[in-house]
């Protein structure tokens, strides 16, 4: 196509377009956003199916498209376009290292996560993760919702680990992948290799959505070998997944109680203040001007995960720049009208409270009161960090709010509960997710 096109929109619009496969006349592209694909669609699908036909002699051509943001990243290291130069023969080296490709995602550092109430908790426990790999934290399970920081966290902690051990042999790799390779490998007589790779040439491994598992016996029999194998070894093994581990139907009960051993972090859907304060970096590291009532705007029109609200950011930008419009709340309505501003999430002190004496079946004179049985007194303390978790209701109003107590005891029920939930008391987390559950239906 490049004969067909200007320079610039060729190196703008089909040169970051990656190849992704193709399967039975359907072609799969890899793009660095969702722009791309409106924007190819509308101006140049119907050239390039034209070529393809052309050249393949296939009628029946389609295309799908995949977004892949590694893509976008290695756009903007490409610039200045250099004709790329034969490695150095010095770069050759003996081949064991060489293999070993972490596959970090260069986007996803601790430094451009954004920390607030939601992912306090994930946030924390992957700095101690990556701060002494293979000790305490270990293994590190992170679960949240989609969209919501679990893939940023996961990588930032083998960047963490990686800075301060440049020679810390690293994998990242989705479970789909790791279940692909452990396939390919059965198929291709060449487990030694495979196991060689996961078991002994691994100091930590991160493996990303691991519910991908679920369900296909002989790859999570394998992890489960890997995972002994690396523990035992006092290697760093981080798991993220949208599902709690005893929530995950279908997995193992084995591999369950194994992520159990360590620490289980939740990450919750960010409320406003932290939204906002998502969009402002992300708009920093796109270097996009964005006014503050703008930001304000998209983080109060965009509530349901932070990769929607990154990916609006994204579009208006880029729609601003072709219209030659400034990036102001005006043109920000403009853009994204039907997209009504929904209210701040509508949970209050007293949801959280209901909810819990739904739950443990109490009265809310109980969780007001002022008695120290365990069968009360756990559920407020459960009520009190929900509340300072989800709203972030100050000490002393959740003083007030339970009954007239003093904001030092709501703080030290607080960390006591923070405290449980960091050293894995199990019944706690149950509780805590399932009023959380409670409250998202309501
Ligand atoms: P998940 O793996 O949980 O589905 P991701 O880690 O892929 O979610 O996050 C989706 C997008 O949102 C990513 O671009 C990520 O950088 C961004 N993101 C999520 N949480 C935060 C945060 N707290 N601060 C900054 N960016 C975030
Ligand atoms: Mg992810």
């Amino acid at each position: 196509m490049r004969s067909r096109l200007s320079a610039e929109n060729f190196e703008t619009w089909l040169a970051p377009i990656a190849w992704g496969g193709c399967d039975d006349g359907k072609l799969l592209l890899r793009i660095p956003n969702k722009f791309y694909a409106d924007w190819i669609r509308t101006h140049y699908l119907d050239l390039m199916l034209e070529l393809l036909r052309d050249k393949s002699g296939v009628r029946n051509l389609d295309v799908s498209w995949e977004v892949d943001e590694r893509l976008a990243v290695e756009l903007k290291k490409q610039e200045p376009v250099r004709p790329s130069a034969p490695p150095p023969a010095s770069t050759v080296r003996s081949s064991e290292p060489a293999r070993i490709q972490a596959n970090l995602n260069p986007k996803y550092h601790f430094e451009s996560f954004v920390v607030g109430p939601s992912n306090q908790l994930a946030h924390a426990a992957s700095i101690a993760a990556a701060s002494s790999p293979g000790s305490r934290y270990n293994p590190l399970f992170i679960y949240g919702g989609v969209g919501l920081g679990k893939t940023h966290l996961v990588n930032a902690i083998g960047h963490r680990v990686l800075q301060d051990k440049p020679n810390a042999r690293i994998l990242y790799v989705s479970a789909e992948r790791f279940t692909n390779e452990f396939i390919a490998a059965l198929q291709n007589h060449k487990m030694d290799e495979f196991r060689n790779l996961y078991r002994n040439l691994c100091d930590v491994l991160l493996m990303d959505d691991i519910q991908f598992l679920a369900g296909r016996d002989q790859t999570m029999e394998e992890f489960f070998h890997t995972f002994n194998a690396l523990y035992h070894s006092d290697k760093q093994i981080v798991v993220s997944s949208d599902v709690y581990p005893q929530q995950m139907k279908a997995m193992e009960e084995r591999l369950i109680s194994r992520f159990q051993w360590g620490m289980v972090a939740d990450i919750q859907a960010p409320e406003l203040d932290t939204r906002i304060a998502i969009v402002k970096k992300k708009a920093e590291q796109e270097r996009i001007d964005l006014p503050d009532e703008v930001a304000h705007f998209l983080a109060e029109t965009v509530q349901s995960n932070v990769r929607e609200l990154e990916g609006t950011l994204l579009r208006l930008a880029v729609k601003a720049e072709l219209m030659k419009r400034p990036l102001d709340l005006v043109f920000a309505r403009e853009a994204l009208r039907g997209s009504q501003p929904r209210r701040e999430s509508v949970t209050t002190v007293d949801d959280i409270q209901r909810a819990v004496c739904e739950y443990y079946n109490i009265r809310m004179a109980d969780l007001k009161s002022h008695r120290r049985h365990r069968s009360v007194a756990q559920p407020r303390m459960i009520a009190m960090y929900l509340c300072r978790q989800r709203l972030n209701t100050s000490y002393t109003e959740l003083g007030d709010r339970f009954g007239g107590k003093d904001h030092t005891t709501v703080m030290s029920a607080v960390r006591k509960i923070e405290s449980r939930i960091l050293s894995q008391d199990a019944e706690v987390l149950a509780s805590v997710q399932a009023i959380a559950h409670r409250l998202d239906r309501t």
